[in-house]
């Protein structure tokens, strides 16, 4: 097309979120020329506006409405997180910056017989899975978590699990990837993508782009991009809700999630607890994103049921993200059959968590790398 600056490139990552800046990271280190094409700003998504929980352990809500069968098919899924999150705990070493990592535990708890029985199955298939879960009764509970409501009459507790800061996170791994040699494009949006001879032609607005592969970690919007090279993804964008407290002193020493509704909470290192758990925000009519007041009263009245000191405390903002959703919950990572030299880095609804481990894996297969994982019996492409 006349007119257009054109810049060519061994690999294009569509997407400046967390997973599209670890995967350039990884690519940037190995030497491959790499560029990163991010239509607003680095984190400036999910990415950036999540809830920054480190999550080992199966989601209680979907074990409930999914059912045990969708647990034993999600369990492989676990290895991989377990080594995202200690991937996390190497990383602000490796990159030289505070990423807010904090490797708490997190504790399950439960209201009633009932549902502490769920707990114990959820735990059984989580221990099968290699993950470390220990069932709690009361005794425990409030010795290991004496800021937990009395009516809690146990739980389970998860030693690996913890937090990250979403605000800082992406954004200095980015930081990273340049340093290492990846260009990282801000501003730049992709509008289409054909195949082209032996590679891909992209084009974003004032510019095109050649290359011989394309990474797609567009997040909620790799439906999308896939769209244009004739891919159909199960992935759609779902808006969620998270809320952030007032600073207190230190009382939540753990990632907390309730059996009897969706909740995470965790207090930060600031003092400030944010809390979320898969709440939706509204979608409205204009397309632009809005706070749920339902959602955000349940979420408060979990937080509170949960520990009963946050009564006392102010939420101070409450803002609306999207996070990437599949219906299976697993991720997509690899070359798609039948589109040599496209791959796609998606990992969805606990991306953060499994945002170093995308990024490695996503790397070592564009690179023609056996992974570090089997990734047979965990990703969606396989
Ligand atoms: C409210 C909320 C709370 C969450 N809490 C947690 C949590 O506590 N723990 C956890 O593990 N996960 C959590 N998640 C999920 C997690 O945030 C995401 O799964 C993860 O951030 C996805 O990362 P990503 O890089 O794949 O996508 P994103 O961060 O969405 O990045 C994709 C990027 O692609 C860009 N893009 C899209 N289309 C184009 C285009 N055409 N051209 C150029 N750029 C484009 C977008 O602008 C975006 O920046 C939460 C999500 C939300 C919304």
């Amino acid at each position: 097309m006349a007119g257009l600056a054109e810049t060519s490139t061994d690999i294009l990552i569509i997407g400046g979120g967390l997973a599209g800046v670890a995967t350039a990271r990884h690519l940037a280190r190995a030497g491959a020329g790499v560029i990163v094409v991010e239509r607003g700003d680095i984190g400036g998504a999910a990415s950036g506006a999540n809830a920054g929980s480190l999550h080992l352990q199966i989601p209680h809500a979907e074990f409930l409405s999914l059912g045990e069968g969708w647990a034993r098919a999600f369990a492989p899924v676990l290895p991989l997180m377990r080594e995202s999150v200690a991937m996390w705990a190497r990383l602000p070493g490796e990159i030289g910056a505070d990423l807010g990592v904090a490797l708490t535990g997190g504790i399950l708890v439960a209201r009633s017989p009932a549902q502490m029985q769920a707990v114990a199955r959820k735990a059984a298939i989580e221990r099968q899975a290699g993950l470390e879960v220990h069932l709690l009764d009361r005794a425990e509970l409030a010795g290991l978590a004496p800021y937990v409501a009395p009516g809690m009459i146990g739980g389970a507790f998860c030693p690996g699990e913890g937090r990250a800061d979403p605000l800082v996170a992406t954004r200095a791994l980015a930081a990273a990837a340049r340093r290492d040699g990846a260009r990282i494009l801000t501003g730049v949006e992709l509008v289409s993508l054909a195949a082209d001879g032996a590679g891909y032609l992209a084009r974003c607005r004032g510019r095109q782009i050649r290359a011989r592969r394309v990474v797609n970690a567009a997040g909620a919007d790799a439906g999308r991009i896939a769209a244009m090279v004739g891919v159909r993804l199960p992935i759609e964008g779902h808006p969620l809700q998270v809320t952030v407290t007032e600073p207190l002193a230190p009382l939540i020493g753990h990632l907390l999630y309730s059996a009897a509704g969706k909740l995470t909470l965790k207090q930060g290192g600031n003092g400030r607890c944010l809390i979320g758990g898969g709440w939706p925000s509204r979608l409205r009519p204009d397309g632009r994103l809005a706070v749920n007041p339902a959602s955000l009263l349940a979420n408060m009245a979990t937080a509170v049921e949960a520990v009963p000191a946050l009564g006392a405390v102010r939420a101070l903002r409450t803002w609306p993200a999207v996070v990437n959703g599949t219906p299976d919950w697993r991720p997509l990572i690899g070359e798609v059959p039948g589109r040599p030299g496209f791959f796609l880095a998606l990992f969805p609804w606990m991306g953060f968590t499994a945002g170093p481990i995308t990024g490695l894996l996503t790397a070592e297969l564009v690179l023609g790398r056996r992974p570090a994982i089997d990734l047979s019996r965990i990703s969606a492409l396989a």
